[in-house]
């Protein structure tokens, strides 16, 4: 059983970020990220200082815009207008969750294709579908340069999803179909999960719940990616998956933490660097 090293591996991809971040700004592009965040979230407030402090490490600019929980949708829109017609600023980020009452699927479909680096825009969405360059999000990315730094060819292997969220299942369906992979996507309304669970040569577990996944309900030598992050009330983070016992039958496995979380945060990266360089 090998661990899936998402922190080494995305460290690497900072290092070589770095140095391209350099280059465009010996060529006077000097690469910015622009985070919007709404209201006071407290797991947003993390994952947007992570970002920030990712953005610093490789040279990126970074500009926050935190609005509060009771700005109008039409405000939210003309602060991505703005945003888009600004030269200087090469991604923009729209922070989710954001308050109910707002639209978050206008707001993602405001943000100009060509600085979305999160890949939420439709047109990056159905671009990804048709398999043509475009902004991947981040998380199903992420795991696609695991699979790729670790020689697991998808090509012709059961693929297993579980969630089929807009950031994570969804995109990954795309991501694994290109790579010519047989892909299932299960859910909460999925019957006899283990059926399908146990026949994935990959299983990848998106849904939110701490050790949902457990030994009897994967086959042996499985590749397994957790993305779940789960916060214990003692602040310890937990994944999808029951890692000691279903490490002992996987080929490979991902941690929590130190395995997706780190390669989505580089990934994003990535996307910067990619949207500055267009
Ligand atoms: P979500 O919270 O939007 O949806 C959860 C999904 O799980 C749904 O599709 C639902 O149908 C499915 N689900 C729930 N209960 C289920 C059950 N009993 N059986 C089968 N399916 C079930 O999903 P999300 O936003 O993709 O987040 C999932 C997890 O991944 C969360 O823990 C989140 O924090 C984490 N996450 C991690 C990263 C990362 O960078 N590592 C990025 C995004 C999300």
């Amino acid at each position: 059983m090998e661990i899936i090293n998402g922190k080494t591996l995305a460290q690497e991809i900072r290092e070589k970020l770095k140095i391209e971040c350099d280059e465009l700004k010996i060529k006077g592009i000097k690469p910015k990220l622009a985070v919007i965040m709404v209201g006071e979230d407290k797991a947003s407030k993390v994952y947007v200082k992570n970002k920030s402090k990712a953005c610093n490490e490789i040279g990126i600019e970074f500009e926050e815009h935190l609005l509060s929980a009771d700005i109008t949708q039409d405000e939210l829109i003309s602060l991505i207008k703005k945003l888009n017609t600004d030269s200087t600023i090469h991604g923009i980020l729209l922070q989710s969750p954001i308050p109910k009452n707002l639209d978050i699927n206008e707001a993602f479909r405001t943000i100009t294709p060509e600085k979305d680096v999160d890949g939420f825009n439709p047109i990056n969405v159905g671009k990804l579908c048709l398999n043509q360059d475009t902004f991947v999000s981040c998380t199903p990315y992420g795991i696609m340069k695991m699979f790729e730094k670790y020689n697991i060819d998808l090509e012709g292997k059961d693929v297993v999803i579980i969630g089929r969220s807009n950031i994570v299942g969804k995109p990954l369906i795309q991501c694994c179909l290109n790579k010519n992979a047989t892909v299932t996507v299960c859910h909460s309304k999925t019957k006899n999960l283990k059926e399908h669970t146990k026949n994935a040569d990959v299983l990848i577990v998106a849904i939110g719940k701490p050790k949902f996944v457990t030994e009897d309900m994967v086959k042996e030598n499985a590749v397994i990616i957790d993305v779940g992050i789960n916060r214990g009330e003692d602040g310890k983070l937990t994944g999808d998956v029951d890692f000691e016992n279903v490490s002992k039958k996987a080929s490979y496995i991902t941690p929590v933490p130190g395995g997706v979380g780190p390669m989505t945060i580089a990934m994003l990266m990535n996307n910067v660097i990619k949207a500055s360089s267009n």
